[in-house]
């Protein structure tokens, strides 16, 4: 190429400079397109509470905010473009991108499809950089991404994918728990928290076979959780409906990230029950030894999921017809969306149109 001028993918988004800053169009340049890579152009993006945390720079130690951030990491979209190696996908085929889209690929962990936590530190799809740890990521709220084909995921839906984008994230995150401790019918399964997660874990665990019920400290989602399949609500402050329920759950999904006590779930776990937590609090919570002893009890955590069990999980909510429930925006509506989502008004994901900007 003759001149000075970066050669790579024009790709038009929204960043924030700063913690307090607006978003605003942001043009920047992806690599181009190399032989094992796609490129795809996004339809829709899901607005994770992940994304608010680090455009805020709420999690200093854990994720550090760079800026210009272009958050976003529930990615959906036709692919525009294949390199020559290519073979998992076509022009046209609907790609979907989660949280990491790269790894080492030669731990034992990434050998293992668990790249999420790949020894040397995964590539997050935005607010890090390439494996090269140098070249920043870019996220979803963008018109497009390149990435190598190992690391999209392929979306068998067929018509409004705006619901399939919060798979990516909210969807992979409360399967591979179910999952992992094999969530099946004639279980008793809890789900603590009705938001962008806990509407996923019920929806999940109810095509997984289970009895689901749902707490929640807001009384007002009670008819929301039967929509959505729950066959049992609980407020989890009222003492007399939690009493009766103590020592009679196989597993409970906790997707609070607000500071909450873990000690009221562990006691409604029955022997060998698990209480899984994929909210992260800004607080510890204390757990008496004892409450674990007295029933073999487990207390466990769970991280989003690598390639090979997130692209089961899409399968999977292909098969029996489950997506997120959306409200889709435009981005100019992103800094509403946050507003909305901190007070937890949204039903239950916000996901942004990328396609008409
Ligand atoms: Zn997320
Ligand atoms: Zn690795």
């Amino acid at each position: 190429m003759i001149g000075t001028e970066k050669a790579g993918t024009a790709t038009k988004g929204y960043a924030t400079h700063g913690p307090e800053a607006k978003f605003a169009p942001f043009n920047f340049v992806r690599r181009e397109v190399g032989p094992n890579d796609v490129l795809i152009d996004i339809q829709y993006c899901g607005i994770c509470h992940s994304d608010i945390h680090q455009v805020k720079n709420e999690w200093p130690n854990f994720m550090p905010a760079m800026y210009p951030m272009v958050p976003g990491h529930e990615i959906v979209g036709p692919v525009s473009q294949v390199g020559d190696k290519v073979t998992k996908f076509k022009v046209g085929d609907v790609a979907g991108i989660g949280c990491f889209v790269d790894s080492c690929r030669e731990c034992q962990p990434c050998i293992d499809g668990l790249e999420q936590f790949c020894q040397k530190g995964s590539a997050m799809t935005y607010n890090g950089t390439e494996m090269d740890r140098v070249t920043p990521t870019y996220g979803g709220y963008s018109n497009n991404y390149v990435v190598d084909e190992k690391y999209a995921l392929k979306v068998n839906a067929q018509g409004d994918l705006s619901g399939v984008a919060p798979l990516l994230c909210a969807g992979i995150t409360t399967y591979s728990p179910l999952k992992r401790f094999k969530v099946g019918p004639g279980q008793k399964v809890g789900v603590v928290g009705l938001g962008g997660l806990g509407h996923m874990g019920v929806k999940i665990a109810k095509a997984m076979g289970a009895e689901v019920t749902v707490f929640s400290t807001s009384p007002g989602k009670e008819a929301d959780s039967k929509k959505l399949g729950a066959d049992n609500f609980v407020v989890s402050r009222d003492a007399e409906a939690m009493a009766p329920i103590a020592n009679s759950f196989n597993f409970i999904l906790d997707t609070v990230s607000a500071d909450h006590e873990l000690m009221p779930y562990l006691g409604l776990l029955g022997i060998y029950g698990t209480l899984v937590v994929v909210g992260v609090p800004s607080a510890p919570a204390a757990v008496y030894q004892g409450a674990l002893i007295m029933g073999n009890k487990a207390l466990a955590g769970s991280a989003i999921g690598g390639i090979p069990e997130t692209q089961e999980m899409l399968d999977f909510c292909a098969e029996h017809n489950i997506v997120s429930d959306v409200e889709v925006i435009t981005p100019d509506r992103i800094e509403e969306a946050y507003d909305r989502t901190i007070k937890s008004d949204v039903r239950y994901r916000f996901v942004i149109d990328m396609q008409n900007q």
